[in-house]
């Protein structure tokens, strides 16, 4: 029986450590033989512990975690089972099969038949069956493994550990083959890209001056009134949209219907918001089918496949671009859209633009590359569209990371590193602009107090976050921490068909006033609205503006 504790991976209070021993014991049955499993990361310094344990197998992540290998030969029994994790379930990258049997072969010399072979862990991370994706180009698709490939690469390693590498010198001639196309592919190396990288100097990711002077001056620029109130980007995905999007897709709609109706929704969500008497408007995402698969496929380095989905949670499954390469913007990709919605109205029309961090997170990434640096390539990628938005006139540019906290490692101790790059690949993306240029950023779903340091190192002019389901509890932790830029904390839940009355918006505006100053404090729904009708989104909207007015006449009294 296989009983997974990935936890172990964690840091672990003592106690849980020490309660490991009784709660094995308690497990444990006569004629029962556990498979004690740990992934994602190394769990090297709990092993002379874990044998201790009356089990009689351990899985070892040994893709992510390797040195795992040396603490096993040393802390692990000969007479128990070792099932070595060795072909990576989280990626889809096909393995380097003549590596990993090198890494196997004194793990079969010292455990002989008791050695198991497995995935890292669990195949639900990964997609099913990359020999299906016929539209994918060479020599991509031959780079790649899902789990019915990641199967086959095990049978190989085991028949080439039990009858020698010669009896499998086909499959591994392949394998060879891969490793060596993607090192030398021009298309997984572009040297301008490298470079500009490598050319990074502090002031790249650094505004001109401090939040401070900056405020100033967007203030003069903008003439916003007091709690000036927007939305996060997107507008009702109406049916006619996601029809005229998958017609153009599948070449039955030619690009100028296609343009001329995702501008008929950019003129009407224009429109909504001039009459509903919002102050920064945005264009409405109309032509986004996603936040994530909209850029990657405008950017260099991105591929994409038909049938590569993944369960995100629950029921909910996601499809996530893949990384292979290095990464560029050939030509802008959200300018004219943004400049057309801008030349419909007289109020500024917010820039709409996915984050580095996020692109990064949610896509599978190459792993010929650190992801620090594959950030800084969108990062630069981003950059060069912020830029190109403010020379069109936009004034206002928002880079959602909604993913920001999800890439956090699961050790402590690594925490800083990952916000270090992580920041700066945000700042890096933002900070080409001129002063008076106000730069937006947006995240939802998170738990932001433990590393709100790392958000204000940010260092976004203004942020907008999910705080309505938790009345406001979530902005605590920015009024304790004294968070120094500008926030909208969303007043009303997207995810709800309700439409909330003023009076409620009203409340949680001022509880949000006791945490952040006035002049820093924007009204905004929680996330996009992509996923509501126009009715709600009218009506709550409605509500959302006149209790910014009513605070606007209560705090001038
Ligand atoms: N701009 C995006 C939208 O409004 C943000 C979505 C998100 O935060 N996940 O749809
Ligand atoms: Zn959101």
């Amino acid at each position: 029986m296989q009983i997974d504790e990935p936890v172990l991976a964690l840091d672990l209070p003592d106690a849980w450590v020490q309660s490991l021993k009784s709660a094995y014991d308690a497990i444990t049955q006569p004629h029962l033989q556990l498979m004690l499993t740990t992934y994602f990361e190394s769990v090297e310094r709990h092993l002379p512990l874990l044998a201790t344990l009356p089990v009689q197998g351990l899985h070892l992540d040994l893709a992510r975690a390797p040195q795992q290998a040396a603490a096993a030969l040393k802390h692990w029994p000969r007479n128990k089972v070792l099932s070595a994790g060795v072909v990576d379930g989280r990626n889809i990258w096909r393995a380097d099969l003549r590596a990993v049997l090198a890494q196997l072969k004194p793990l079969h010399a010292h455990w002989g038949h008791r050695l198991w072979l497995a995935p890292s862990c669990s195949l639900l991370h990964c997609p099913v069956d990359a020999s299906v994706e016929l539209r994918l180009h060479e020599p991509v698709r031959g780079w790649l493994a899902f789990a019915v490939q990641k199967l086959g690469e095990l049978g190989t390693l085991k028949r080439a550990l039990l009858d020698g590498d010669a009896a499998e010198a086909k499959a591994l001639d392949e394998s060879d083959m891969a490793q060596k196309s993607r090192r030398l592919s021009p298309q997984v190396n572009q040297p301008a890209v490298r470079a500009r990288v490598a050319a990074l100097v502090a002031a790249d990711a650094q505004r001109t001056q401090a939040y401070a002077q900056r405020s100033a001056q967007q203030r003069k620029r903008l003439a916003l009134p007091p709690f000036p109130t927007t939305t996060i980007g997107s507008f009702p995905q109406t049916n006619e949209i996601r029809v005229a999007r998958a017609r153009f897709k599948r070449g039955e709609l030619r690009e100028p219907l296609y343009r001329e109706q995702m501008q008929q929704a950019i003129t009407q969500a224009v429109r909504e918001q001039e009459a509903l008497g919002l102050d920064v408007l945005v264009h409405g995402e109309a032509e986004r089918n996603d936040m994530v698969e909209y850029f990657g496929e405008q950017l260099s380095g991105y591929a994409f496949t038909d049938n590569g989905w993944v369960q995100s949670y629950g029921s909910r499954c996601v499809k996530p671009p893949i990384i292979y390469g290095d990464v560029a913007r050939p030509v802008a990709m959200t300018v004219e859209w943004t400049r057309y919605a801008q030349s419909l109205t007289p109020r500024w029309m917010k820039g709409m633009l996915t984050g580095p961090v996020t692109m990064l997170q949610w896509s599978f990434v190459r792993d010929d590359l650190s992801r620090e640096q594959v950030a800084l390539q969108l990062a630069l990628a981003l950059r060069d569209e912020v830029v190109d938005l403010e020379a069109a006139g936009i004034a206002v540019i928002q880079i959602d990371e909604p993913a920001f906290r999800e890439g956090l490692p699961l050790r402590r101790a690594d925490w800083a590193a990952y916000l270090e790059w992580a920041a700066r690949a945000f700042r890096v993306s933002a900070s080409g602009v001129r002063d008076d240029t106000q730069i937006h950023t947006h995240m939802c779903y998170s738990e932001f107090n433990d590393i709100l340091p790392s958000i204000a190192a940010m260092d976004a002019d203004v942020i907008t976050i999910e705080t309505s389901r938790s009345q406001m509890e979530l902005l605590r932790g920015f009024g304790e921490f004294a968070y120094p830029n500008e926030i909208g904390p969303g007043v009303y839940d997207i995810h709800s068909p309700r439409v909330p009355d003023a009076g409620e918006m009203l409340a949680l505006l001022r509880k949000a006033r006791e945490v952040i100053p006035d002049e820093r404090l924007w009204v905004n729904p929680d996330c996009g609205l992509k996923t509501r009708g126009w009715d709600e989104t009218r009506g709550a909207l409605r509500h959302m503006v006149e209790a910014a007015q009513a605070l606007r006449r209560e705090v001038a009294l």
